[in-house]
């Protein structure tokens, strides 16, 4: 992903990196580039999940008008959190818009979104570790593991002797 970023933005590129959970990956994206990127953070929060309502709760520091932009994200869902960042940054005026996610689990979308880049397709399973979290734990798992939602929901901290060895 990162050689194909840096081929088609030999020109530039901003990364915009959702908080928190594409920060791993987005390390790791910005050392395989070959080019220069800036590289700037947007956080959200959800007001109900599955509404497709989000808030910015911290924006960007730089203005992406007449910018290439690539959004990095951790994992694309119901597409939801991706339509509305990308209309979002649409609206002011940057040169070009695209998509980049580690994970893609297509089966679930709800809106069609346009995903540019994409690590890996994954299935129904519910995944944790390399930025992704469950109540805020596991983010820095240096692998992405599947988990049992209910196991978590029952207690969220229900993996952390098996994946963190203690
Ligand atoms: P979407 O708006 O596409 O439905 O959801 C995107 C967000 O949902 C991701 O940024 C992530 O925070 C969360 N998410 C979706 N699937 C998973 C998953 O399997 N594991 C974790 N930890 N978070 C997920």
């Amino acid at each position: 992903m990162a050689a194909e970023i840096s081929d088609a933005h030999a020109d530039g590129v901003v990364l915009v990196a959702v908080l928190k959970g594409s920060v791993p990956f987005l390390a790791d994206m910005v050392r395989a580039l070959t080019i220069v990127p800036i590289v700037d953070f947007m956080a959200i929060s959800t007001y109900a999940p599955e509404s497709g309502r989000v808030r910015i709760v911290k924006d960007l520091d730089i203005d992406v008008s007449d910018r290439d932009v690539v959004l990095v994200e951790d994992i694309v869902d119901t597409g939801l959190t991706l339509h509305y960042l990308l209309a979002e940054l649409g609206r002011r005026g940057p040169r070009s818009i695209q998509a980049c996610t580690l994970l893609d689990r297509t089966s679930r979308r709800i809106i069609p979104t346009p995903v540019d880049y994409r690590g890996f397709e994954i299935g129904d399973e519910f995944v944790l570790g390399y930025g992704l979290d469950f109540a805020q734990r596991y983010r820095n798992l240096d692998r992405v593991v599947v988990a049992d939602l209910a196991v978590l929901r029952d207690d969220p901290d229900a993996y952390v002797g098996a994946l963190y060895g203690s």
